[in-house]
């Protein structure tokens, strides 16, 4: 960088007496002038007898007088908007102006202005506590608030305190000369280029003040009473006002957490912050003292006696050090999660909220893990819990494109922000989102309705199964899970109390190649002809016949299989000729996650009666859907018409549309085939060396990993699927088990996961294992 420009010239040289006839000629202002410090300005406090005190503020000749124009204009626009912010207003000069000219001894022009002489103390970072840090950063938001429509030709300027600028100052960065200091300073850029630099164009951008330290503040009565210096304003990031005030409130204190929490949480009090902003804070934090260091070491050779210049790159490369103690990745999801789950820097203890729990009752399902997680965010497929450690998400089916998916949650907050309503009102969204669906569907399917969730959705396929059919048996697998209503929790043989089957209910067994009727089978056809003839009779022995036969794709709860078509076409052909619909459940197989199509039961070559959508389809935002043929829905409609209040519902259908495009622009169902055959290779892998892996199946993004007893003909463990369940927990990637007896492991990923994120699922299995045997 060149080192001209305002931080490369001298400041200017003024008398006491020169400033004190300046102040007395052009501003009527008869005071003693002392010189103050100042970095590249030359300032004077002028006492009067008043007992009023003012600034004279001399800028440095390199200084363009239209930036001094601006940081009066910003000034006034503050005291307009914010009348309680105690900002500089400038005094008006004899000829109106607030800004002068003024020649200095040596005969160069400066501009020149007087500003009010705020009373008060400067204060230190040990002085001040967590009630006053949070309050800082809601005035530093405050103060960005009220310039957030300013604008002056002068802001443009590029100065080295910018932090978009930082590039510029790596020149520098050959003065350090301590090989371990030079490697955390490349560190710190390297990840500022990779990680900040592209994001920049996306980021909130104005006018800010950029340099709200504690050396620009002053303080009377535990309040500020002076916000001074707005001569580093830039129109830049609106988030780099953060790190910069940090950096002040974080010299010489150990607790740079605890003081990012609250500074951050103030500050969103005002102005929460984008989750981009949030998750680069720790890197925007690095950065500006990486600056700092570079501007210093810039700068030192020229003036090593202003401290001002040195005295702050001690105290950067401390607060260096401590990040890259903690990791600056791990510090940077930290302060993420402080600032965008405010209130996080004091979670509850987990300990606590379990025992608070109680208030949900018994019968809820139990929390997950040995040591139940407090998850407080997600972004793409990691989670991150309320002390900030991220966890690889390898688990949850219901955020498909990733977790907070910014389309879809800002589709959600467009669409909130005008209006919630139902289907009784035109809406366009509901009619699109229904046209879509049956795009995707093959033809026949053409009939939608939505509801709220996987069970409501198979609750009204079974109304519309028994309305058609004028039959009440119902054929599920063996191990099926369906949902929670009074009807579908009877065709949920997973959730029977005590195993006991309803009335009217009859299984066919799970299309598992190891095991019962189609194990070493040569004709799976026949087998499953067979097993749903059995089914069939079961309900004839109870004077039943069969209104709907449910089905998973990929009988996840089973236990996860990917039967082939052939199967399929036996055991639906075996129904449908005993009067049965087809009911094809998608709720956990579709959009997607079988990596070929949309919809899982698409490659049976079979055509579904009915089917039903649901858990992603709002990628986390409550809606689900049955997708029928007319006629089917007209003869229901013959007996009876169907309303649900929330079931499609204008927000809902905003969720559901985003997800349907980001899965389409994103490439995800190509991505889940391709990173799904890459786990199920490295896993297939793994089996080789580990003997406990007696299986690896699946379809796309669903991956089954069964776990049997080494030595014995498959004999499932349970004991150990919870276990690396769990292992695999406390090293940071979260997945499920599944099946009959619980020994599967069920790795189903959102469909945003990449490869390397995949490699990473693999390695840590691999670590586990290896652990089980040590
Ligand atoms: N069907 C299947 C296949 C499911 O996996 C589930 C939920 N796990 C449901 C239906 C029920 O969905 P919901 O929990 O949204 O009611």
């Amino acid at each position: 960088m060149e080192t001209s420009g305002v931080l490369g010239a001298d400041p200017p040289r003024f008398g006491s007496a020169e400033a004190e006839q300046l102040a007395r000629t052009r501003f009527g202002v008869d005071g003693h002038a002392t010189p103050l410090v100042s970095e590249r300005d030359q300032n004077f406090l002028l006492a009067t007898d008043a007992g009023h005190g003012w600034v004279l503020k001399i800028s440095n000749a390199a200084e363009d007088p239209a930036v001094v124009e601006m940081e009066v204009a910003a000034v006034a626009r503050v005291a307009a908007l914010e009348p309680d912010l105690p900002v500089p207003v400038a005094l008006p000069a004899d000829d109106g102006r607030t800004v002068i000219s003024a020649r200095s001894p040596a005969g160069t022009e400066h501009v020149a202005r007087l500003l009010p002489a705020f009373g008060g103390a400067h204060l230190a970072p040990r002085d001040l506590d967590a009630p006053d840090i949070r309050s800082l950063g809601t005035m530093v938001a405050r103060l960005a608030r009220a310039l957030r429509g300013f604008f002056h030709p002068a802001a443009g300027r590029v100065i080295e305190w910018d932090l978009q600028h930082l590039p510029r100052l790596a020149e520098h960065a050959d003065a350090v000369r301590d090989p371990a200091r030079r490697a955390l300073l490349d560190e710190v850029l390297a990840r500022y280029r990779d990680r900040v630099l592209p994001a920049l164009p996306r980021l909130r951008a104005q006018v800010i003040h950029n340099d709200v330290t504690l050396d620009n503040l002053l303080f009377a009565d535990g309040a500020v009473s002076g916000i001074l210096d707005f001569g580093d304003m830039a129109h830049t990031a609106l988030v780099f006002d953060i790190p910069a005030t940090l950096q002040s409130l974080l010299r010489d204190r150990t607790d740079l957490f605890e003081v990012t929490g609250a500074f951050v949480e103030g500050y969103a009090t005002v102005t929460p912050l984008e989750s981009e902003e949030a998750e680069l804070l720790g890197d925007l934090l690095a950065a500006r003292m990486a600056q700092t260091i570079l501007i210093s070491a810039w700068r030192m050779p020229r003036w090593p006696e202003n401290d001002y210049i040195t005295g702050w790159a001690e105290p950067a490369w401390t607060l260096l050090d401590q990040l890259r103690e903690v990791g600056f990745a791990l510090a940077g999801q930290r302060i993420a999660s402080l600032a965008l789950t405010p209130g996080a820097a004091e979670p509850p203890p987990e300990a606590e909220l379990i025992a608070r729990r109680r208030v949900l009752g018994n019968a809820l399902s139990p929390l997950t893990y040995r040591h139940p997680l407090h998850l407080v965010r997600g972004r793409g497929a990691w989670m991150y819990d309320a002390a900030g450690r991220a966890y690889l998400d390898a688990y949850n089916n219901v955020p498909v494109v990733g977790h907070a998916h910014p389309r879809v949650v800002e589709a959600i907050a467009r669409q909130a922000s005008l209006l919630n309503t139902n289907t009784r009102y035109l809406h366009s969204s509901v009619v699109e989102l229904g046209e879509r669906i049956v795009a995707s569907m093959p033809p026949g399917l053409d009939t939608v309705t939505f509801v709220n969730s996987g069970s409501e959705a198979n609750d009204l396929a079974w109304r519309l199964a028994t309305t058609v059919t004028g039959a009440r048996g119902g054929i599920v697998s063996e191990w099926a899970y369906h949902g929670v209503t009074a009807a579908i929790a009877d065709l949920s043989p997973s959730e029977w109390p005590r195993g006991e089957r309803p009335d009217g209910v009859a299984t066919i067994p799970a299309p598992d190649p190891f095991r019962g009727v189609y194990r070493d089978l040569p004709d799976p056809a026949r087998r499953a002809q067979a097993a749903m003839a059995d089914a069939v009779a079961q309900l004839a022995a109870g004077d039943r016949r069969p209104a709907a036969v449910f089905l998973d794709a990929f009988f996840t709860s089973d236990g996860i299989f990917a039967p082939s078509a052939d199967l399929l076409a036996g055991l639906i052909g075996e129904a449908r000729s005993a009067g049965a619909l087809w009911v094809a459940d998608e709720v956990q197989s579709g959009h997607g996650r079988g990596g070929d199509g949309l919809w899982g039961f698409a490659t049976w070559g079979e055509l579904p009666d009915i089917v039903t959508l649901g858990k992603p389809m709002g990628n986390g935002h409550p809606i689900a859907a049955v997708v029928t043929r007319g006629e089917i829905m007209d003869r229901f409609a013959a007996e009876t018409e169907f309303f649900s209040t929330f079931g499609g519902n204008p927000v809902a259908c905003a969720a559901a549309l985003a997800v349907l495009d980001v899965i389409r622009d994103e490439g995800l169902v190509a991505r889940a085939a391709s990173v799904g055959a890459r786990l199920r290779d490295g896993l297939r892998e793994l089996a080789g060396r580990h003997p406990a892996i007696g299986d690896v199946r699946g379809r796309g993004l669903l991956v089954g990993v069964e776990l049997v007893v080494e030595g014995t003909d498959r004999q499932p463990d349970a004991a150990l699927a919870r276990w690396v369940r769990d292992e695999m927990r406390e090293r940071g990637v979260l997945i499920g088990s599944t099946g009959r007896a619980g020994n599967v492991l069920k790795i189903r990923p959102p469909l945003c996961i990449g490869p390397d994120e995949a490699d990473l699922v693999l390695e840590t299995l691999g670590q586990v294992l290896r652990a089980r045997r040590s």
